[in-house]
């Protein structure tokens, strides 16, 4: 009942409930989830690993693909989300989660992974068959989009920057910044008819970071337009 007043629907929230065993939603779970599900802002969200952040920017995007009319979603209606992580680890592990936890309560949205490294094989031959949901680390998102040139980004409605600060850490400012400026050029405004109704007409972006200040101030300012900040 408590995932159910934040506005999610009753199979994610069985989902969430009962084969995730989660008993209610964290802190920040209920700051962002009905926000992001009614909102469109922008969000600088201040959130430490193990606060659930991974499930409060995740829900939001499969609610309102859910609610695309009955049965029109599937991995070859476009690439909907972004979600940039510092590491390989961390983009495994939110891409696992989403594969094998959220997404086994609506098995039409597929998630994908761009890290690279051994499995670059089959990353490729799963991105080529299409995917909904694109979680990547940096750079190896920038070499795709600049190599390969076949990943059409034009219905990215979700940018989320997971663990913001640990990214310009990384040095990775200037491979975001040019997927910034790909993602603002190939934007496509008119989206089909059966997701205009659930999916935000602009980009939202979700910048998360254990810090609010240093280096990750810049991110905020490059990503990031009059955003709500979220703080727990
Ligand atoms: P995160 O902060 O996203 O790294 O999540 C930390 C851990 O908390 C993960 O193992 C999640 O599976 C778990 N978790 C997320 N949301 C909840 C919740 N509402 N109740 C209990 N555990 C949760």
């Amino acid at each position: 009942a408590d995932f159910a007043k934040l506005g999610i629907n009753k199979t994610l929230c069985r989902c969430l409930e009962q084969k995730l065993g989660y008993a209610k939603p964290t802190k920040i779970q209920r700051a962002v989830i009905p926000a992001l599900i009614t909102g469109d802002d922008d969000m600088f969200v201040q959130a430490q690993t193990g606060s659930g952040k991974t499930l409060a920017f995740s829900v939001p995007i499969i609610e309102r693909l859910m609610r695309a009319s009955d049965g029109s979603v599937n991995r070859k209606s476009g690439i909907f989300a972004i979600v940039l992580s510092p590491t390989r680890e961390l983009a495994t592990q939110t891409y696992e989660f989403l594969t094998n936890k959220l997404c086994s309560a609506c098995h039409w949205i597929v998630p994908g992974l761009v890290i690279g490294g051994e499995k670059k094989k089959s990353e490729k031959a799963r991105i080529r068959k299409g995917v909904n949901i694109l979680v990547a680390t940096p750079g190896r998102l920038a070499d795709h989009i600049e190599n390969t040139n076949k990943l059409d980004l034009s219905k990215v409605r979700y940018l989320v920057l997971d663990e913001g600060d640990r990214m310009m850490d990384l040095g990775f400012e200037e491979a975001i910044g040019k997927l910034l400026t790909c993602l603002e050029s190939v934007f496509e405004p008119r989206l089909p008819q059966n997701l205009q109704n659930c999916l935000p007409a602009k980009r939202v972006n979700i910048l998360c970071s254990a810090t609010m200040e240093g280096t990750v101030k810049k991110l905020g300012q490059m990503s990031l337009k009059d955003a709500k900040l979220i703080t727990t």
